[in-house]
């Protein structure tokens, strides 16, 4: 399948096809092609059968909405109702949701049918989807070579259309690392643009969800049934729908006519792998040909986002995790004498490395005595990365760079090494630290044939303009056309 949800959701509209054939085209193709990537961690054909079939009485009732039928696949982040939700974790792995993440519930009733859940670095900490208590996701493009991570399983199951679309969630670039590794399309919101209930925790005051598809396009429509105020999320901004797709303007002459680009001089540095900036490059000047004029912009403090972010990551995932406790959902230690040894048993059974580094790098940076030397010092640093983009935007409308440094690593190249596994990040992080809307699309493919992803920056809420650019883009160009023969 290499439709757009655009052009299915015309194929539904005009009759040529159900929502029961299309899900069972994924379905096919899911068990095909899984075994090989490990894309997803649970599907359940009778549920996604029961959902295409109500999509299309739906229909046939008149009461359709554009993407009525079309089908999705969800990280396994989002709690849904009657789906095992693990988080990718052992804690989680015999968890059954007993009830909808508001993003589920906005996807249901938009009458999407969920394909399944997919694979996710262990409570979305990872560059690489090697942190899953599930396995590993394989990339499309090369299964011997990570798909990125967290949200990998999403990224590999578009890329590999698998599915049409996949939800996924960006603390600090999971949705457009796995974008840029995998060659399509994703987007991280506005903090705040979509409600975090019942998306299970990381990092509180950065993890936001967002789409990943093919296009642009495809992301602005999943974008609207996503967003939205939901009083049950503390930090859901009280905002009115908008349309997200409204600037997606036609193919015309000069298109991005009055659009300016800022080029972070800090993006473009050393670092950056020779095809990556190469591509790059090109896209800079298929923009420019488009219209867009750019203008070389600053942002001094980025250079301290994985530092800041690694402090106020772990310090929020170490009181967010302390729920596990094999009290009252999730896995429990077997044997255990007491109360503390089962609390100590089940924690040190039910997560893995990567996980309980976090927990002990949190709890450090909180404890007494080190709370003002590192939790502190981060969220001052994280204010001045922030004002860097405020200063940025006063010279331009939308912030251009790469998306990650290198293209899709080996499996095991980056494991031995946490911080260069966290360097991974190295662009995308800044934009979660200052709460910033972010996306990454194919810019090209390196020497070995492995997509490259270009990442725009937007200010807080102008989702639809760099939205825009992006479609404007893949209008001129077919990189995100291109799929992995599988
Ligand atoms: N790779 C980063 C981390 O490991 C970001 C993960 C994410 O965005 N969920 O924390």
């Amino acid at each position: 399948m290499t439709d757009t949800i655009k052009s299915l959701s015309a194929l539904l509209a005009e009759g040529k096809v159900s929502s029961v054939e299309l899900c069972q085209d994924s379905l096919e193709r899911i068990q095909r092609l899984n075994p090989a990537l490990n894309a997803f961690i649970t599907v359940d054909a009778d549920k996604t059968l029961r959902d295409a079939a109500a999509a299309d009485a739906r229909r046939a009732a008149g009461q359709a909405g554009p993407l009525t039928g079309v089908p999705i696949a969800h990280k396994d982040i989002f709690c849904a109702e009657g789906w095992l939700t693990t988080c990718g974790s052992k804690m989680l792995s015999n968890f059954v949701s007993p009830y909808d993440a508001h993003v589920i519930e906005q996807f249901k009733a938009a009458g999407m049918p969920c394909l399944g859940k997919t694979n996710m670095d262990e409570f979305a900490m990872g560059s690489s989807n090697e942190t899953s208590f599930y396995g590993p996701v394989r990339n499309p493009w090369d299964t011997d070579r990570v798909p990125g991570g967290s949200s990998g399983g999403s990224a590999a199951a578009v890329a590999a259309r698998l599915c049409p679309a996949a939800t996924g969630t960006d603390t600090g670039g999971s949705i457009r690392q796995p974008a840029a590794l995998t060659g399509i399309t994703g987007l991280k919101p506005t903090y705040g643009v979509v409600s975090r209930y019942g998306m299970i925790a990381f990092a509180s005051s950065l993890d936001q969800a967002g789409p990943m598809a093919t296009t642009a396009e495809d992301c602005a429509l999943l974008l609207n049934v996503m967003a939205g105020f939901d009083p049950r999320d503390s930090t859901s901004l009280e905002r009115e729908k908008e349309d997200y797709a409204r600037e997606l303007t036609q193919p015309r002459n000069q298109p991005l006519a009055g659009l300016k680009i800022g080029l972070p001089r800090e993006f473009f540095g050393a670092g950056l792998s020779g095809d990556t900036a190469r591509a790059v490059e090109e896209a800079i000047n298929q923009l420019k040909k488009l219209g867009a004029q750019t203008v070389a912009v600053g942002l001094p403090n980025s250079k301290l986002s994985v530092a800041a972010y690694y402090v106020l990551a772990p310090a929020e995932a170490s009181s967010n995790l302390s729920r596990f406790d094999g009290v009252r959902y999730g896995y429990r230690t077997p044997e255990y004498r007491d109360l503390a040894d089962m609390y100590e048993k089940t924690r040190a059974e039910g997560f893995g490395s990567e996980v309980k580094r976090r927990i002990m790098i949190g709890a450090y940076v909180l404890s007494h005595g080190y709370y003002d030397a590192y939790y502190l010092q981060a969220q001052k640093l994280r204010r001045l990365i922030a004002q860097d983009f405020v200063e940025a935007f006063q010279q331009c409308d939308v912030i251009l760079g790469p998306t990650a440094p290198t293209t899709a690593f080996k499996l095991g190249e980056k494991t031995a090494d946490p911080v260069e596994m966290y360097l991974s990040d190295i662009y995308t992080i800044a934009v979660n630290l200052a709460g910033l809307p972010g996306m990454s699309l194919p810019c090209g493919f390196d020497a070995q044939g492995l997509p490259i992803g270009l990442q725009l920056i937007g200010n807080y809420f102008a989702e639809a303009r760099m939205l825009n650019a992006a479609h404007q883009y893949q209008l001129a160009t077919d990189w995100h056309t291109r799929a992995p023969t599988l």
